[in-house]
């Protein structure tokens, strides 16, 4: 469909009614919710399911014989059943459950580590990786005395290819790059990412915490061999997570944590572990949240991702284009590739000063280094007023972000 079809078809007001909490106030103001990057609100559809959860389901998994145990069971692998086609996985067995995007790239720096990363070995990240993408490379390194080398980037914020073509070599074992920059919006060239990783015989993780709500994702055609994301961050309740992993990978990896679930048979002698994906799923899961990811799934999947990204996309470019009317603010990210997160400062201004400001007016942004420490060293800052878009957001809440701004900067200034 054209674009322009597309946002006429897009209908926000309907979208809007289906997220109760968009109609609170904050200080007194109508609620502006821009601080999507660290979570997104749920629609009714989710809120529902979790309350469906605890007056009709609530049950151990995985266990029981009993009605209750089967039917929570049946729904929880309901949610990976949906998982597989949404990021059009080759096996349901290739996604595993977890807490959320920390976890899974901690799982795979881990197992993935021990058996495959030695002395000597190297590892590539970005310098505009989340720090859930950074510290447990430097955690590997060190117990395995590999060493870890991090792409550039430019002013725009994107990628230097021609250093990342440079880096690697066959030393390198692992490529941990994020899709999407929480920070700058940047999108990453993946697919290029990947095919120069798998010409040099390295694996790729991608972090797509960032992506996996806007972009549709297709592990096969991107031929990646991990891939983690959050269900906080795509509508979903929080405290569940996404590790894709290739079938050869996860069956070559030790397990992460050891308990019930992963075992197949425990003697005190020897214990065996179980098949796929339940060897990396120790101990009772969020059942609750796995269960009720589904109806996440659902909600995005009804709306379609091209649907969303051209409307998030619409709006970015109203809200770059009104946010530069301002004198003294700069936009940090600027690459040609964005997803819709808008990155500024005001010239003279702490962050930190804008966000409480815009918070007195309801207007829920994030301030600060946004995990990416390194990344607010390289452009010398201490960090930004970030604005993270969603589908539920609309011209009228940039409006408001962008008087907001203007009071701040009249105020600090
Ligand atoms: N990576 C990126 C790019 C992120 O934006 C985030 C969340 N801000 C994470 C990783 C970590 O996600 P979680 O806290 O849900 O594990």
């Amino acid at each position: 469909m054209e674009r322009t079809a597309v946002l006429e078809q897009f209908d926000v007001d309907k979208v809007r009614e289906d997220f109760p909490i968009l109609t609170r106030t904050v200080n007194g103001k109508p609620l502006v919710y821009l601080d999507n990057g660290a979570t997104t609100q749920k629609p009714k559809q989710v809120i529902d399911a979790i309350v469906n959860y605890y007056t009709q389901l609530n049950s151990n998994v995985h266990r029981g014989v009993h009605h209750l145990s089967q039917i929570a069971t049946d729904a929880f692998e309901a949610t990976r059943r949906k998982l597989r086609p949404f990021i059009k996985a080759a096996h349901e067995h290739e996604i595993i459950l977890t807490k959320g995007t920390t976890e899974s790239i901690n799982l795979v720096a881990s197992c993935y580590g021990k058996a495959f990363v030695k002395t000597g070995d190297e590892i590539i990240i970005s310098a505009m990786e989340h720090h859930s993408n950074i510290v447990p490379w430097q955690i590997l390194c060190e117990e395995r005395g590999a060493v870890l080398h991090v792409v550039p980037i430019n002013d725009a914020g994107e990628l230097d290819m021609d250093a990342y073509r440079s880096l690697l070599n066959e030393r390198t074992k692992m490529v941990a790059i994020t899709y999407v920059s929480n920070a700058l919006g940047t999108i990453n060239p993946v697919k290029e990412i990947i095919a120069l990783a798998h010409d040099a015989g390295a694996s790729v993780l991608l972090d797509a915490a960032q992506a996996i709500q806007h972009l549709s994702i297709d592990v096969q055609a991107l031929d990646v061999d991990f891939l983690a994301f959050s269900g906080h961050k795509m509508y979903g309740p929080t405290g569940i997570g996404v590790l894709y992993g290739k079938e050869k990978w996860l069956n070559a990896m030790p397990p992460y944590q050891s308990g019930g679930e992963m075992i197949k048979e425990v003697a005190f002698a020897q214990t065996t572990y179980n098949d796929l994906p339940f060897k990396f799923e120790a101990g009772t899961p969020n059942i609750e949240a796995g269960i009720c990811l589904a109806h996440a799934i659902d909600y995005i999947s009804a709306l379609g991702l091209d649907n969303i990204a051209a409307y998030e996309h619409d709006l970015l470019e109203y809200a770059t284009q009104q946010l530069l009317t301002i004198p003294s603010l700069r936009v940090v990210g600027t690459a040609r590739e964005k997803s819709s997160v808008i990155s500024f400062l005001l010239d003279g201004a702490h962050p930190y000063d804008v966000g409480v400001i815009l918070d007195k007016l309801g207007i829920a942004v994030r301030t600060g280094h946004h995990c990416t420490q390194p990344l607010m060293d390289r452009f010398c800052i201490p960090g930004t007023v970030r604005a993270s878009i969603a589908l539920y957001n609309t011209k009228e809440d940039i409006d408001t972000l962008v008087a907001g701004v203007q009071r701040a900067a009249a105020m600090l200034l």
